[in-house]
């Protein structure tokens, strides 16, 4: 059919995507709701089945990366991929038991979250109508990749939603199709700022509390170390360069080159800053947060638990791409709600927000440390909290 062959997807109705029948798919990535595919170019497709090529992005905590391509799932070379896709992820969301229906996720990101950051901010999502036959074919794509091996163990068992007549066009921020790319950094900010219930006494902030407590009661099990969020944000260029240390890059390693250029990027930036500033604006977090048996959604828990992407061109004269992504908005329902809550009166009723007893090597971590002598008072504009009078026990 000739509309199949156009250069532009055709429309069911105003603004309304749709993905043509026969766009070549390969498997990228999964996290626990989402599968992300990416699109090949048809003329791409010749070399694709013989040489697979090492996939280099940087994994995120929330999503499995596969270390291969994989084949494309529908085998048809004649549909050119329209210019609407170039630069473009395709997101599919699976069968889960507290999941939203796209049109939702959608239409939260657009009233919610799109008003907060300029678009060039943001990882885009657009709905897209799918191919009645496409959810089916991805999954027993998936079951065939499960037999080989091919799949991560983890994710076993669970497959895309047969009700779900959407995708999501996501921006593909991997440097997989992006030669002038060097490298992607991923990583979450998370809490940019004290938690606004945390003892007035506290010389830890919220994200490093909550890390010491997890790797207190996961003795004997892996530590995790990273960056004070603080850092990030700090008016001091060492603070930033001590958290850029954390940053994971693409193909692990990194120089010491690396590192101070994502340091330099980070220093004071725009994005960083906005996202701090809609942090201060939406803090209902903490014991602030919702009430135990809430449904209701939470912006401001979304915005402590976004990822920030970081592509960083070889050429350091070109611009930097630096986007926001999971920010589907998190909701209180499932008992998400009363965990939240919980968690803040276990590091309050821990100590966890002190360091008090803590090894020295550990001290010194967050921003907000005592033992942090020579960054005191250096008008780090970060504070300890609003000092509502909650102590820790
Ligand atoms: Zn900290």
């Amino acid at each position: 059919m000739p509309g199949r062959l156009s250069p532009l997807p055709r429309m069911t109705k105003p603004s309304l995507l749709e993905l043509p029948p026969g766009v070549q798919l390969v498997y990228l990535a999964e996290g626990g709701a989402n599968v992300i595919y990416r699109f090949v170019p048809s003329s791409h497709l010749a070399v694709e089945d013989e040489s697979r090529q090492p996939f280099s992005s940087s994994s995120s905590s929330s999503t499995t990366k596969i270390p291969h391509d994989r084949d494309p799932l529908i085998e048809n070379s004649a549909v050119p991929l329209p210019a609407i896709f170039k630069g473009k992820l395709l997101r599919l969301r699976k069968q889960t038991a507290s999941d939203l229906p796209y049109k939702e996720i959608v239409a939260n990101f657009n009233t919610k979250i799109r008003p907060l950051f300029p678009a060039n901010e943001l990882v885009d999502q657009t709905l897209i109508r799918l191919p009645t036959d496409l959810i089916p074919h991805c999954n027993e794509s998936l079951r065939a990749e499960e037999r080989d091996g091919s799949r991560p163990a983890k994710r076993h068992g669970s497959y895309l939603c047969l009700s779900e007549p959407f995708g999501l066009l996501i921006t593909d921020m991997t440097v997989l199709n992006d030669p002038s790319a060097a490298t992607l950094a991923e990583f979450k900010p998370k809490w940019l700022l004290q938690s606004p219930s945390a003892p007035a006494s506290a010389d830890r902030c919220r994200t490093c509390a909550l890390r010491e407590m997890k790797n207190r009661s996961a003795r004997g099990g892996k530590e995790v170390r990273s960056f004070c969020p603080l850092d990030l944000v700090s008016e001091r260029f060492e603070d930033v360069l001590r958290a850029a240390t954390f940053v994971r890059r693409a193909g692990g390693g990194g120089s010491e080159y690396d590192r101070v250029r994502l340091a330099k990027i980070l220093f004071r930036n725009p994005t960083l800053r906005n996202l701090l500033s809609k942090q201060k604006s939406f803090r209902e977090v903490g014991l602030l947060g919702p009430e135990v048996l809430s449904r209701e959604n939470s912006l401001d828990m979304t915005l402590r638990d976004c990822t920030m992407f970081v592509k960083i061109p070889r050429d350091e004269l070109s611009p930097v791409e630096i986007r926001l992504g999971d920010l589907d908005l998190k909701t209180g329902a499932g008992g998400k709600a009363q965990y939240w809550r919980d968690l803040e009166h276990q590091l309050i009723d821990g100590g966890w927000y002190s360091t008090a007893g803590s090894d020295d090597s550990q001290k010194h971590e967050c921003a907000l440390s005592l033992s942090r002598d020579e960054f005191k008072g250096n008008g780090n504009g970060n504070g300890n909290g609003n000092g509502n009078g909650v102590r820790s026990g």
